[in-house]
């Protein structure tokens, strides 16, 4: 909670009520329909100047203060979609939409960014908000969907930049197995890239019995499933990072026939753009002449996927400062853990530097309506803790005000 109390305070109340419809009403992917109004409705109602259908389904709302282009123009960025997963939390408020669940608990940060943009409001009225720049409030679609088909992606395509002109732009994701109310800072890297790896081997079919007519891809799959496995010890520098998984593999269609096509799917990721760019060139290589000590041929498609999250330092600093100044030093945390998950913000990062923070979401798990404590995101057993919606709307209003405060 806010410990300056002279202040305008968040609306707890309205923040647990759109949370809890927004979970109820879970969508996925692009096809945000309803969220999306729900949204743009709520931003609405707060008197803000609010451009629906953004890249599809996304929302965005403005507000210019003074001369907007003398002052910092600020992104703050909350992802709106649900996974294509069945709910099983048993709880009053769980999804209406079968096999479409807030597990992730965008949800929260929705109804967050949603409060701030309602306490930045009465704080410019109020006059505790002041100077010169622009906030624009972006809640995107389809952050999990992978890929170069992003909500952010599609938002940027769709001009986000050029008609929402932003020079810093800020993230926040809840963290559920870390302290409620509790806000989590790194400099540097902190969300690793994610890309998807495909390969596919071409052989030669042949009968059993005459194997050595065949080329056989299977083999090859094998040997190349080996290979790559060798990736992380061979090939990254022992101080950094690098994660290659195989996900799926696949090789013939019964078994006395040699298989002609295999495939291999998987997924890369790294923190620096120099050991992805090592990696892409050995996964090649490796790909290349394990098919042809088979005899076979082989093609790799890789990516795009997401960029790395790599915090701006000076904005980092700025935004661990506001939250320092609001929950004091025993409630903010500057050393957290790196996170090997991607996040779609980065793409946010290619057009202004940005800085991405997480908050503890505490005991959030339940099932058939009884509490379970503590449950990771992405769990059939996930729901946002709605004790922590004050704390993001107050963190968001509070660098909105120090930013503004600093100036450019
Ligand atoms: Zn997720
Ligand atoms: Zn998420």
């Amino acid at each position: 909670m806010d410990r300056l109390t002279s202040q305008e305070q968040p609306n707890a109340d309205a923040m647990t009520e759109w949370r809890q419809y927004l979970h109820a009403h879970a969508e996925v992917g692009h096809d945000l329909f309803e969220t999306s109004a729900y949204v743009a409705d709520r931003l609405e109602e707060m008197g803000l100047d609010v451009t629906r259908n953004v890249g599809g389904t996304g929302v965005v709302a403005r507000i210019e203060l003074g001369n907007p282009g003398k002052g910092p123009q600020l992104g703050l960025r909350a992802d709106m979609d649900a996974l294509p997963m069945q709910e099983l939390t048993g709880l009053p408020h769980a999804s209406k939409n079968p096999g479409a669940m807030h597990a992730c608990g965008h949800d929260g940060h929705s109804a967050m960014l949603l409060g701030a943009a309602d306490l930045i409001q009465r704080r410019i009225r109020s006059g505790q908000i002041t100077g010169d720049g622009a906030i624009t409030f972006i809640f995107q679609p389809a952050e999990e969907v992978g890929g170069d088909d992003s909500g952010a992606q599609r938002m940027i395509r769709d001009g986000l930049f050029d008609r929402f002109p932003m020079t810093e732009v800020y993230g926040l994701h809840n963290a559920p197995l870390d302290e409620a109310g509790v806000m989590y800072f790194r400099h540097g890297p902190l969300l690793c890239s994610s890309e998807r790896v495909e390969i596919t081997i071409h052989g030669k079919q042949s009968h059993g019995a005459t194997l050595h007519l065949a080329k056989d891809a299977t083999l090859a799959m094998a040997s190349m499933i080996v290979s790559l496995n060798t990736l992380v010890t061979q090939d990254v520098p022992p101080l950094e990072t690098g994660i290659f998984n195989i996900g799926e593999a696949h090789s013939g269609t019964t078994y006395n026939v040699i298989s002609a096509e295999a495939k291999i799917d998987g997924c890369l990721r790294v923190y620096l753009p120099e050991v992805a760019e090592t990696l892409r060139q050995r996964i090649r290589e490796i790909v290349e002449f394990s098919a042809k000590t088979f005899g076979c041929t082989a093609e790799v498609q890789i990516g795009p996927g997401y960029p790395a999250v790599i915090n701006d330092d000076r904005l980092l600093d700025y935004a661990i400062d506001s939250a320092t100044r609001l929950f004091g030093a025993d409630r903010v945390t500057t050393e957290s853990s790196r996170i090997t998950a991607g996040e779609d913000f980065s793409f946010y990062q290619q057009h202004a530097p940005g800085a991405f923070a997480t908050i503890g979401n505490g005991d959030n798990g339940w099932k058939d309506g009884k509490h379970i404590g503590p449950c990771a995101v992405h769990s059939p057993y996930f729901d946002f803790n709605d004790a922590v919606l004050p704390t993001g709307a107050s963190y968001w209003a509070a660098l909105v005000e120090d930013r503004l405060k600093a100036g450019v």
